[in-house]
């Protein structure tokens, strides 16, 4: 048997790895240069980085086993620090008590407690969009203040327009009574992912896992082409029969797995009902544009990375790769700093150039106070395309449509972040290309794949990774 998987990311690596081991003669497709996706490291500045900050973590055994298994003991443990930057003030994330208290003053604090306590005794019926969901859980102060501006950023639509399954999949299991525990006793053990203190970094940057399973892919035989694009899935009869490339060329496999972005992939398979071609039209996308900064100093700020919620710049989230792993740095002196602005392809900021995305960038990240002009030494842009897919309102819908008609073809499995057009971090994609594996190797399709990342829990039986790659 082979097997043909479209992207070298996380999920198709995975997939791709798993396959491998199992015997089947494999073939990767990747249609950027470099493998590893969204969590690839590049080298700028003499320094590596990620494409913005790329945290592993995972409650889940199977996937630390595998994620470890790819690293080795080439890994440190982070203490993460991470504020929210919001009314020109920096608060500590997750919450401390005192740091809280000062910054919105005793009057603001009450008022988030009273509206929090309102929450609980009237809350609103059905919570079908993200405002509803985080608003019946913290009281609508504490969203309008934490969740709001930051989330219309992130998918430039009000969180009323956004599904309540975004807030679902991100902090479900957060709740009030433990964001309290944690603010008032220092390094409490939580059980919450985007609580924890500690993660687990590749001491070469976010992408060495990747580039580890790209040379045992290599090893077992599996071939993997770079600067290669898949332009569709060649389906007969209801049966994948291969691959077709831009050139025209049709390259024939036993089974498909894409993990290049679901809507655009599913609409090159013919003879589906309009309605399907309507759906995937219907879904859409955001972008990311990172804008690094190199600057003159070591000294900036501990922050891993600082999330963006004040209203006076335009960035989202800033990450400081200073304070990620000392390797990464290769001695280096500077500063390099990573700025992330979203948009939709139509925007104004998606067609910016680099060098007025560079100026941008400088011009807020002085307003911030962070950073002073004089250290900035220079500038580079990154755009992804494509980087989010967006929850907003009736995508369930849209979705069940998709899922039904790529299900019709057994030969044929659509797995990570956009290709399967889950909201999806690397241990989900990790855990798609797992159990796509598993699914393809025992021929049956024993893992619902479309579960991943939507009643799968993190939370359940398991534990995070310490220093030694045990559980913590
Ligand atoms: C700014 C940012 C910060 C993030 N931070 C974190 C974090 O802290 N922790 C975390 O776990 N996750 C984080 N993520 C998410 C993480 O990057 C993704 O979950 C992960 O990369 C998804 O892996 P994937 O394989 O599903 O998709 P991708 O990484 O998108 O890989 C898909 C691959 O398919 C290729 N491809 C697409 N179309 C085609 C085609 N037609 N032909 C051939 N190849 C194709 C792409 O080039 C890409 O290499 C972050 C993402 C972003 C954007």
């Amino acid at each position: 048997m082979n097997a043909v998987i479209i992207g070298a990311g996380p999920a198709g690596l995975t997939c791709a790895l798993k396959l491998a081991e199992g015997g089947v003669a494999v073939d990767v497709y990747e249609s950027e240069p470099q493998i590893g996706g969204m969590t690839k490291s590049f080298d700028l500045w003499g320094q590596k980085v990620d494409l913005g900050p790329h945290r592993f973590f995972s409650m889940d055994e199977k996937i630390n086993s595998f994620w470890l298994s790819q690293v080795g003991d080439e890994y440190v443990m982070v203490d993460r620090l991470t504020r929210i930057y919001y009314d020109q003030k920096f608060f500590f994330y997750p919450v401390k008590a005192i740091n809280a208290l000062t910054n919105l003053g005793f009057f603001e604090a009450c008022t988030c407690i009273l509206s929090y306590l309102k929450a609980q005794f009237h809350k609103k019926g059905e919570e079908k969009s993200f405002e509803e969901w985080v608003s019946n859980k913290f009281g609508y102060k504490l969203y309008s203040i934490f969740f709001k501006t930051y989330s219309e950023r992130l998918w430039g639509i009000p969180c009323t327009e956004l599904d309540a399954d975004f807030a679902r999949q991100r902090i479900k299991g957060l709740d009030m009574i433990e964001v309290i525990k944690g603010a008032l006793i220092p390094h409490k053990e939580t059980k919450h992912k985007t609580l924890v203190e500690q993660f687990a970094y590749p001491k070469m940057g976010g992408g060495i896992p990747y580039e580890n399973m790209a040379v045992k892919l290599e090893r077992l035989g599996s071939r993997i082409y770079t600067n290669t694009s898949v332009k569709g899935i060649f389906v007969e009869e209801g049966v994948a029969k291969g691959i077709l490339l831009e050139d025209g060329s049709v390259r024939n496999y036993d089974y498909v797995v894409s993990s290049a972005p679901f809507t655009e992939m599913i609409c090159t398979i013919e003879k589906f009902p309009e309605k399907v071609y309507k759906a995937a039209r219907e879904l859409i996308y955001r972008n990311t544009t990172l804008v690094y900064l190199q600057i003159g100093r070591s000294d900036l700020f501990q922050d891993n990375w600082i999330y963006v919620h004040d209203k006076s710049v335009g960035f989202g989230r800033i990450t400081n790769f200073r304070n990620w792993s000392s390797a990464i740095l290769r001695g280096k002196k500077e500063t390099i700093l990573a700025l992330e602005y979203w948009s939709y392809d139509n925007d104004r900021l998606w067609k910016l150039g680099d060098r007025e995305m560079i100026q941008l960038a400088k011009e807020e990240i002085v307003k911030t106070g962070l950073v002073m002009e004089k250290d900035i030494l220079d500038g580079y842009v990154v755009r992804l395309h494509r980087s989010y897919p967006v929850y907003n309102t009736g995508y369930q819908d849209r979705m069940k449509i998709l899922q039904e008609a790529a299900d019709s073809i057994k030969n044929l499995a659509f797995i990570g972040r956009n290709g399967s057009f889950k909201y999806n971090n690397q241990d989900h994609s990790i855990l798609m290309g797992l159990l796509a594996a598993e699914n393809i190797v025992s021929g049956t399709r024993k893992n619902n794949l479309w579960a991943v990342n939507t009643d799968y829990d993190y939370q359940e039986g398991g534990k995070s990774l310490d220093e030694k790659g045990g559980k913590k």
